[in-house]
């Protein structure tokens, strides 16, 4: 297969500064809204800052790929000796959890590193250098065409409804318009 320069944007977490502030979900949220910075709502964030008060961690992890069926597996993390809940970290939105989903409309929603800034909000955003965002070029393999945020929403929907249902809603819409 043939191979092409392509720029990887990292971000590097530095779990063990976190206080669990969460001002990286504050703007991820706002910076998202429609219009943009109209409302700041965590739920709507593409970062989670994960808590377990009792044991001691705040763990931010951000949005990554929409799974349309649950996987099998379950994970089970273990950090300084104590046990962690099982998907209790994982970035995925799936049908298990309301993690990462648009509350309103439940369409999933996925970290796009503040596509159009210089630099992710959420990295400016926090105080405590927990974020640290990083550039590098690496030779990697041509990807298959990947599907735009629109069809994974509209695959989402069509797996919660039905894709008649669905169809059915859009005719409509577009009557009313
Ligand atoms: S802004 Fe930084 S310190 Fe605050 S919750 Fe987010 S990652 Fe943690
Ligand atoms: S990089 Fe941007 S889109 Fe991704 S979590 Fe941070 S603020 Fe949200």
């Amino acid at each position: 297969m043939a191979t092409v320069k392509k720029k990887i944007k990292t971000i590097r977490v530095d779990a063990d500064k976190c206080n669990g502030c969460r001002g990286c979900e504050i703007i991820c949220s706002a910076f998202h809204a429609e219009p943009k910075y109209s409302s700041i709502n965590p739920a709507r964030s593409r970062i989670r800052v994960i808590s377990h008060r009792l044991k001691d961690i705040w763990l931010p992890v951000f949005a990554g790929e929409y799974a349309p069926s649950e996987c099998a597996g379950r994970d089970i993390y273990v950090i300084d000796g104590k046990e962690y809940d099982e998907c209790g970290f994982c970035r995925a939105a799936c049908p298990s959890r309301d993690l990462f989903k648009e509350p309103d409309s439940g369409l999933p929603l996925k970290c796009d590193m503040c596509e159009g800034e210089e630099k992710p909000l959420c990295v400016t955003w926090c105080l405590n250098d927990v974020l640290k965002y990083e550039e590098r070029e690496a030779e990697v393999e041509e990807e298959e065409k990947k599907p735009e945020e629109l069809e994974i929403g509209l695959e989402s929907l069509a797996d919660k409804y039905g894709l008649p249902k669905l169809v059915d809603a859009v005719a409509r819409m577009s009557k009313k318009g």
